[in-house]
């Protein structure tokens, strides 16, 4: 296992005026424990990854286009998010998926672009309410982790977020029980087809994670860490859920 993870999903939040809450959080983090990763909307990262200079933050896109360049108006390719100075790329996020008619097969394409790049893919999946009250939760996320994590997965350039839709901006949290539940299944999935390399690639919770809740969410077995939202965005409420890390 390398080192423990916690992610910000800015979301279509964010102007240039918010990158104070970056200069606040690049002082309070000069030599983290952990990595930190803060993905603002595409018209920062270039502008959030020179503020933070040399310093251990890293920026990342929230989504790429599959492929390297071409005629996709509205489109950013992962060359162009590394290009800007990003080091990782959310794929597959739930609200993706939704407000874009994502499936499994294009959030891998963009897994493999981003790998291309030379982009670390923090991939997304989670069942929605309906599903895990019906029991079908572990055969969701089991389907989900198959079908869009590419092959060439490995423990540096693959990070899987584990995101229940019904968790997402809603002030709720699975139990401590149902979070170890479905990052174990998400472990043997992946020591099932990556075999060494399944050990390294980290899993991280998202969904109403708060400074609150964080330590007793990164206690849980086979949680490496925090996809965080709505708390991502103010330095005071990011600040300690990094620390609860
Ligand atoms: P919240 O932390 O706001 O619930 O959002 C979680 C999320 O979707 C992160 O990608």
């Amino acid at each position: 296992m390398g080192r423990k993870l916690v992610a910000g999903n800015w979301k279509m939040n964010g102007t240039n005026a918010d990158l104070k809450e970056i200069e606040a959080l690049g002082i309070a983090w000069a030599a983290p424990r952990v990595d930190i990763v803060i993905c603002p909307p595409a018209t920062l990262v270039s502008r959030m990854a020179f503020a933070l200079g040399g310093q251990p933050i890293r920026v990342g896109g929230q989504d790429c286009h599959a492929e390297e360049s071409g005629a996709h108006t509205g489109d950013i390719s992962a060359e162009m998010l590394k290009d800007a100075g990003a080091r990782y790329v959310i794929v597959g996020h739930s609200e993706r998926r939704a407000d874009h008619h994502e499936t499994d097969e294009m959030v891998r394409a963009k897994a493999e672009a981003a790998h291309k790049a030379g982009l670390t893919a923090i991939i997304c999946l989670g069942e929605s309410l309906e599903q895990r009250e019906a029991g079908e939760t572990l055969d969701v996320v089991g389907r989900q982790l198959a079908a869009s994590l590419p092959d060439g997965a490995t423990a540096s350039n693959t990070v899987v977020a584990y995101e229940p839709i019904w968790a997402i901006g809603t002030g709720k949290v699975p139990s401590v029980e149902q979070i170890a539940e479905v990052h174990g299944a998400l472990r043997a999935g992946l020591a099932e087809r990556f075999a060494g390399e399944a050990d390294g690639i980290r899993l991280l919770y998202g969904g109403s994670v708060k400074p609150d809740n964080a330590a007793e969410i990164f206690g849980v077995e086979n949680v490496d860490g925090a996809l965080v939202g709505g708390a991502s965005l103010k330095s005071t409420d990011f600040s300690p859920i990094v620390s609860a890390l």
